[in-house]
């Protein structure tokens, strides 16, 4: 049957326990709990320990162990460290000596990244241990030259949180039939981590635990290839590399080459065994943050396999031609595709080095794009210090600018202009090794022309960071290469009237989440003022020591111990009286009443929306939050709550005259309602006070009788959902800066558009955010989406009876990596309606 024999117990000699013996249960009969995974990688370390090694290189959020396993034969396994260092001069990253090509190639296996994926963890067990078996002579020759990296599992707590339901919900044989409960995930399902992160769009953010950990190991070795293990819907047949169109230009004629080597083989073993699979559909190279993109953007083949069965699979499923699939059937068809991964890079391995020196030789003489250079300007918030943290982690050097006039292309304006760097700002050199990746991270628009694609297909990181950036085509004065430094001057917090710090970023707003967790209290200011020769803007937070007089001595250490946590200057004021503007007794200044938020959770919300707000207070503003089941609303003590987070999602509450009544009734009580994305949509349908664009009498959009547009063609009915579609795409939205929801902000901000919803100009609100004519900035928006996307709010606030109500029509924190909407979300939470 299998050409890639599973070759049973292992001789005398091996002494290796097999998955089956290990676990006493023949594997793929069960779903095998993380701490099994676990406990198996190191058994089998310890009974090959000249061949295998465990690394634990991190920890998840709920504390379940993250692991490497290195596997090679005896020779190479003796100089692990020595293969390392010299793929890193390959590469060019290490430079204490010559790179020699004559080395293994690297293969790095990563399974489980979405946790109701299973199958792969199982067959990374198998897998580890054909490649150890003395029997299995294929393997034995393939690690003479190939050596062989094994993530068991990236996400555990996602894979934890199935295989514990699943496990409840089995009886004793399993039940086939897709109706039985074992087929129904409940919410939130095992796909994401703990905070309902999707791993597998965290790779270049690196914004989640995991990621962070997994990516200084990754960043460490680099290896040639990389496979990514998932799972789709069990009627899909088998998914691999070649992958479908469209593939980003910075994809070399080699990757793809060689991607098609790799998917032939695997073909060759399905064939074999008459297994259904597919190529070049569905799985596009776009999006960095992706398991196969991350790698080839790193100089690796990357490689996605699918096989059927995620999340409904169970550990058997009737398909819809009535075969049953099994968890057995899924696991073996991983196993193979990993092993004949191997296989290939093993028979290409010299070859594979070579390709890769190439690859970063070029990186570093002959860089691609348009521009030699990124200035990255400094603004005196700490915007620029995010970005640091991000080309850190992607090992992608930067520098200080020597002081300099240069011409360079804005990317804010789109014109070529004159202008002049100093010491703070940054630049990026594009001739270095990972010049590919910052390409791909910094182009302002994305290559990619009327095609269908997986995911967003805009994310420059000038826009979603808000920094001002110019590209520039020729040299850049750098002084010395860059290190983390944060230019925080710390004023001491000697005795003073009151303390006043900034308003402009995630600084500031960490800084005010721990004021008044400590239950000191602070005020901002409507308007910009002046104290002697320090000004002060629209936003700044005021502390004085007469509203505080309950802290007594503490209140100086407390006030110092929350500006240096967060990074952030005060000024100390001597007097209430100001120079220019309000006095800080005026009622221009406002008291910020402590934001007491409840964030909406359960069936009908996204989770990865709840996520995204749940780890931004939990994790990023250290800001308590209390998550209440959206069926459990009825029973909230509106005393207990003054802000109510309503995320993206489709909700059974907004659908009843009474629900919506009892939700408007506790906002003109004083609460306030902060509404994105769908949430927002759904409102505008029930008399909240604003109204979608195009919905309801808008009759222009009526075809014409002899319009022969309307004769589609069949064949193309994919594409020609195109004009409609917005996969994600980057907007200009104009803002209303005096209003406090766009405090911190200049007139402009850049949102990630993912639907072509846009709301009528409020008659009774504030229309904070507005998008007009012509400010479609880069991504694929479909032509009639981007004839919808003008004229209309996407950020307003209304106030109603003694409360209020936010919206935003998109979403400021999208997969927590776009930095710059973080600061108008907390004025929604902490400024708005005080
Ligand atoms: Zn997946």
């Amino acid at each position: 049957m299998l050409l890639l024999v599973i070759a049973g117990v292992a001789g005398a000699q091996g002494q290796v326990a097999s998955p089956d013996q290990f676990l006493g249960y023949p594997l793929g009969s069960r779903f095998t709990p993380h701490y099994k995974i676990v406990s198996y990688m190191y058994q089998v370390a310890r009974q090959a320990p000249d061949r295998v090694k465990v690394e634990a290189y991190g920890q998840t959020n709920e504390g379940r162990p993250l692991l490497l396993v290195y596997v090679a034969s005896r020779e190479n396994f003796s100089r692990l460290e020595a293969v390392r260092s010299n793929n890193l001069r390959l590469a060019g990253l290490l430079k204490d000596s010559a790179a020699s090509e004559v080395m293994p190639a690297i293969v790095w296996l990563s399974y489980n990244v979405h946790g109701n994926e299973p199958s792969s963890s199982e067959a990374a067990m198998l897998t580890l241990y054909e490649l150890v078996n003395p029997v299995n002579e294929k393997s034995q020759a393939w690690l003479k030259n190939t050596i062989v990296i094994i993530d068991p599992c990236i996400n555990p707590d996602g894979r934890e949180r199935y295989v514990n339901w699943i496990t409840q919900v089995e009886g004793r044989q399993p039940n086939a039939r897709p109706i039985a409960r074992e087929h129904s995930e409940p919410w939130p399902g095992g796909r994401t981590n703990h905070y309902n992160f999707d791993l597998n769009r965290d790779w270049a953010w690196q914004t989640q635990l995991e990621t962070q950990q997994r990516m200084i190991k990754y960043n460490s070795w680099l290896p040639q290839v990389h496979v990514d293990f998932h799972e789709q819907g069990y009627n899909a047949p088998y998914y691999f590399a070649p992958a479908a169109e469209p593939f980003h230009d910075v994809i070399t004629p080699w990757q793809r080459e060689f991607q098609t080597t790799i998917g032939r083989n695997n073909a060759r073993y399905f064939d074999q065994n008459g297994w259904l699979y597919f190529t070049k559909e569905r799985f596009d190279l776009f999006y960095p943050s992706y398991g196969d993109t991350y790698p080839l953007y790193n100089g690796a083949i990357g490689m996605t396999y699918e096989q059927g069965g995620h999340s409904r699979g169970g550990l058997a499923v009737v398909t819809e031609d009535g075969d049953t699939l099994t968890l057995r059937d899924r696991l073996i068809h991983h196993y193979t595709t990993g092993m004949s991964t191997i296989e290939m890079t093993s028979q290409n391995a010299a070859r594979l080095v070579k390709e890769f020196h190439t690859y970063y030789t070029n990186a570093v003489q002959n860089p691609g794009g348009e521009f030699k250079n990124y200035v990255f300007k400094d603004d005196g918030t700490d915007k620029l210090n995010r970005l640091k943290v991000l080309l850190n982690r992607n090992n992608i050097k930067w520098a200080y600018s020597a002081g300099t006039s240069l011409a360079g292309f804005n990317y804010f304006t789109g014109k070529t202009e004159l202008f002049k760097t100093d010491g703070h700002d940054v630049v990026v050199n594009a001739a270095q090794p990972k010049s590919n990746l910052l390409r791909v991270l910094f182009e302002r628009i994305s290559r990619l022309s009327d095609s269908a694609t997986y995911d967003i297909t805009a994310w420059s990181v000038p826009f979603a960071y808000g920094i001002k950036t110019y590209g520039v085509k020729g040299p850049v004065g750098e002084t010395a290469v860059g290190f983390m430094g944060y230019s925080v001057i710390r004023t001491p917090v000697e005795n003073a009237y009151a303390w006043v710090a900034k308003w402009d970023g995630m600084n500031s707003a960490r800084f005010l989440a721990n004021l008044l967790r400590n239950g000191i209290k602070v005020r901002y200011a409507e308007q910009s003022f002046r104290v002697g020769n320090s000004e002060f803007d629209k936003g700044s937070l005021i502390v004085t020591r007469a509203a505080n007089a309950a802290q007594g001595k503490y209140l100086e250490a407390l006030v110092r111990a929350a500006a240096d946590t967060s990074l952030t200057s005060l000024t100390p004021i001597p007097s209430g009286f100001v120079d220019k503007g309000f006095d800080l007794g005026s009622d221009k200044v406002r008291f910020i009443h402590p934001p007491k938020v409840a964030l909406l959770a359960g069936n009908d919300v996204s989770s990865n929306a709840m996520g995204e707000i749940w780890h931004f207070f939990d994790q990023q503003l250290e800001y308590p939050i209390t998550l209440i089941n959206t069926e459990d609303i009825g029973r909230m003590n509106p005393a207990d709550f003054n802000v109510l987070i309503v995320p993206d999602g489709y909700y059974s509450l907004f659908s009843t005259k009474e629900s919506n009544e009892l939700l408007k009734d506790w906002v003109r009580r004083g609460g306030k309602l902060i509404a994105l994305e769908g949430a927002v949509a759904q409102m505008s349908r029930s008399d909240w006070g604003f109204k979608i664009k195009g919905s309801g009498d808008d009759k222009k959009e009526e075809p014409k009788k002899d319009d022969y547009n309307l004769l589609r063609k069949y064949e193309n009915r994919e594409r020609d959902f195109l004009v409609n579609s917005i996969p994600g795409s980057i907007f200009k939205v104009e803002l209303d800066n005096s209003h406090p929801l766009a405090f911190g902000y200049g007139d402009s901000y850049y949102t990630l558009k993912q639907d072509d919803n846009i709301y009528e100009f409020l008659k009774d609100g504030w229309n904070v955010g507005v998008i007009k004519k012509d400010n479609y900035i880069s991504g694929f928006a479909g032509s009639r989406v981007r004839e919808k996307l003008k004229d209309g709010t996407l950020f307003g606030a209304m106030d109603m009876g003694r409360g209020s109500v936010v919206f935003l029509a998109d979403n400021p924190l999208f997969r927590s990596f776009w930095e710059n909407g973080k600061l108008l979300f907390c004025n929604a939470v902490f400024l708005v309606g005080q």
